[in-house]
């Protein structure tokens, strides 16, 4: 038996370059290896006679090998594998393609289990590239069962990975039973460790519903656990109080180049008078992308400024705070602020962009002469001190927990508990976002700003995908630049890199030879994502193939065209949401929608986007059709990152909210320290780079 914390190192089987691998994945301890949850399961425990097939049915069958060859198809340009499979009530055909090396290991006589779909064509049933197994030695976590299908990555294999989970499984009553006993007995819920074993090898379907049952609730539990420790904590805690200073609002609207549109004027309203109370703000400012959300976040920054306190403004990447930089420095240009822009990579102040060192910035941070600092996420765990920080604000970060605000606070040197707006562009519908939020009040802007030129969305039939190849190299002569959209698509890729690589491939060498084309993807570095999306920026780069990674917030005025392919597989809000990274600028904008699903549900649904530029209409339109989980992206959609549970689960979601209100309310944290700490260790900022 290994220790949970044990590196997956010295597991005996692993070797250099398994462990390689394995950390390309994640997976650097022997816990990784449990907490590594498959994505879907091949039923192997019905094992079927050959006589009871039926097509199109998934099944397993057990046989012997009576033939087994390769042969060359020169029409497909391919080798395909052919073999007979015979048990005791019939035989069948079954076929691989591009697998030639399969005859070196299955051979004629060789008893072997074959899993997949029965197909059926002129010749009769068929199997086509099914998985299959020897029955050896080792088939007990393989074959004969409900088998896991994880993740891979480069020569990993699915047995390999089975069989050192199943070993570090043997290590699975290390892991102490968190969840008070009251609410497991309450809710029926299996053990930790029962729950983890069977997630990996169920013994039954129903005994792996009651895991994934369990492993759900616990994720949802903590996230609600998270929500009632925060309200808890804002209950204790003081804010300075920021008074309304109206003289200087007024004017500073009314010297605006546009007027506010009403939604903007009641969010800041919204917000001023949260600012005016002594209990920290916590409020959530929704609104689409280009609503105009950083106007408000401005007046709110102006008044906490003039009340003089600080604010500190953090977003997701550099790009993306210099960017805001560059806006809150115009709408401040008639006020004698102190602004800086503090990241990694770069430190600037105020409009004469002078560089100034990290130390001279850290130093008018602490004695309170920089009244507005701008950076990334990364800003709450750098050594700042602040002098008397009185505003947060978040850009696409919903959730900032209690550690989070507890270290805030000891970096402010006047030891109060500053208030807190997170901004979105996510449009999540009131109900919703009540469940998810129930700790955060909610500002929403619907409106959009007059005057916006409509994007106009297509869904493009294939026979005219080289008329938009066409008018996109006529935008591009003309100096616009295009954005390109893949979605994952196969599921094992966990971050699309395959689809988005080989697009890239196809423009770049076969339709746009002509052009810079720049590939972005979520497995790139941090500071490589950077490079790219500033070389787009500069319009370098004319073409950017992405995968869903890109910011949410970037400004390239210069792309008009949104290109998606197999946009299908998002959700609408979603897919609004990639719409709404072109048409910044003064140009006609353009989002061509590409599927190979002709059905009427998915033209139904696309069209939808045609013809709503409503994001949070259009979030609706899907949460009726597809539920939650399905809507908003995973990743930088400010959601939880939820590895198991859905937000489609929303039954579960009241249940466990239920819970953790009732827990707070009857027993002390303290008093249960495992859950403590399992609660500090649930980050609930996860994307610090
Ligand atoms: P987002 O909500 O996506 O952060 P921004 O705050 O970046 O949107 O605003 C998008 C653009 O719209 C900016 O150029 C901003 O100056 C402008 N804008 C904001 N409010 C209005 C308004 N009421 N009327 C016209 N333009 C506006
Ligand atoms: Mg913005």
């Amino acid at each position: 038996m290994y220790l949970l914390e044990m590196p997956v190192e010295n597991l005996t089987s692993v070797g250099k370059t398994t462990a390689k691998l394995l950390h390309k994945i994640g997976i650097d301890r022997v816990s990784d290896l449990i907490d590594y949850f498959p994505f879907r399961y091949d039923d192997f425990s019905q094992v079927v006679k050959v006589k009871d097939l039926l097509p199109n049915q998934i099944v397993t069958i057990k046989g012997k090998i009576i033939l087994i060859s390769n042969r060359r198809s020169f029409k497909k340009r391919m080798t395909i594998t052919e073999a007979l499979l015979e048990d005791e009530t019939g035989s069948i055909k079954v076929i691989w393609f591009n697998q030639p090396f399969l005859i070196k290991n299955l051979k004629a006589g060789d008893e072997i289990f074959i899993a997949g779909r029965v197909t059926f064509d002129n010749l009769g049933l068929q199997f086509v590239s099914p998985s299959y197994e020897k029955n050896s030695s080792q088939a007990g976590l393989n074959t004969g069962k409900i088998v896991p299908i994880y993740s891979l990555t480069g020569r990993l294999t699915q047995k390999q990975l089975r069989f050192l989970i199943d070993i570090a499984l043997k290590s699975v009553r290390q892991i102490a039973e968190w969840l008070p006993k009251e609410i497991i007995k309450n809710n029926k819920l299996i053990s930790i460790a029962q729950a983890l074993q069977e997630i990996h090898f169920p013994t039954s379907f129903v005994k792996l519903e009651k895991a994934r049952y369990r492993l759900k609730f616990n994720e949802f539990f903590l996230i609600q656990l998270q929500s009632q420790r925060l309200k808890d904590y804002l209950a204790k805690v003081k804010a300075p109080q920021i008074k309304f200073r109206e003289a200087e609002i007024k004017k500073f609207v009314a010297v605006l180049p546009f007027s506010l549109t009403a939604d903007q004027k009641k969010s800041a309203w919204q917000i001023l008078l949260d600012l005016e109370k002594e209990k920290p703000m916590n409020r959530l400012l929704e609104g689409d992308v280009g609503s105009g959300k950083t106007v408000v976040a401005a007046l709110a920054i102006l008044n906490v400024i003039l009340n003089g306190y600080q604010t500190v403004l953090m977003a997701p990447t550099e790009i993306l705070a210099k960017q805001h930089f560059n806006s809150l420095r115009d709408f401040f240009s008639n006020f004698n602020f102190n602004i800086a822009l503090f990241t990694s990579s770069e430190q600037l102040q105020n409009d004469q962009l002078a560089m100034s060192n990290k130390k001279q910035i850290l130093e008018q941070i602490k004695n309170g002469s920089i009244n507005l600092i701008i950076g990334t996420h990364a800003l709450i765990q750098d050594n700042v001190k602040y002098k008397n920080l009185g505003l947060v604000i978040i850009d696409e970060q919903h959730r900032f927990g209690v550690e989070q605000r507890k270290k805030i606070k000891e970096k402010n040197n006047n030891k109060k508990t500053p208030h807190f707006l997170s901004m979105t562009a996510t449009p999540i519908p009131r109900s919703l976002a009540l469940i998810l939020y129930g700790d955060l009040d909610l500002s929403i802007i619907k409106e959009m700003p007059r005057g916006r030129k409509k994007i106009i969305t297509r869904l493009v039939a294939e026979k005219d995908r080289l008329k938009a190849y066409n008018f996109i190299r006529q935008e591009i002569n003309q100096g616009k630049q295009v954005f390109v959209i893949c979605p994952l698509i196969d599921p094992s890729d966990k971050l699309g890199v395959k689809s988005v690589k080989e697009e890239f491939k196809k423009l770049d060498q076969n339709i746009f030879p002509e052009f810079e084309i720049g590939l972005l993807h979520g497995k790139l570095k941090a500071a490589e994502k950077e490079k790219i999306m500033s070389e787009f920026k500069a319009n370098k780069i004319k073409i950017l193939v992405s995968t869903s990674v890109i910011e949410v917030g970037i400004d390239i005025p210069n792309a008009t065209i949104m290109m998606i392919e197999g946009s299908e597989r998002f959700g609408l809000a979603q897919l609004h949401q990639f719409r709404g990274r072109v048409g910044r600028g003064e140009h006609q904008s353009y989002c061509f929608l590409f599927t190979d699903d002709s059905s009427t549900k998915t033209t139904q649904r696309l069209n939808a986007l045609v013809k709503s530029a409503d994001g949070f209409a259009l979030a609706e339109y899907d949460l009726k059709f597809r539920g939650p989980g399905e809507v908003y992206g995973t990743r930088q959609s400010g959601l939880p990152d939820l590895k198991i549970a859905s937000l489609n689960d929303l039954e579960l979601i009241n249940l466990t909210k239920k819970e953790a209100v009732n827990f707070f309310e009857n027993y002390s944290l303290a008093d249960f320290p495992l859950l403590e700490a399992k609660l500090d260790k649930n980050k609930l900022i996860d994307h610090l780079e």
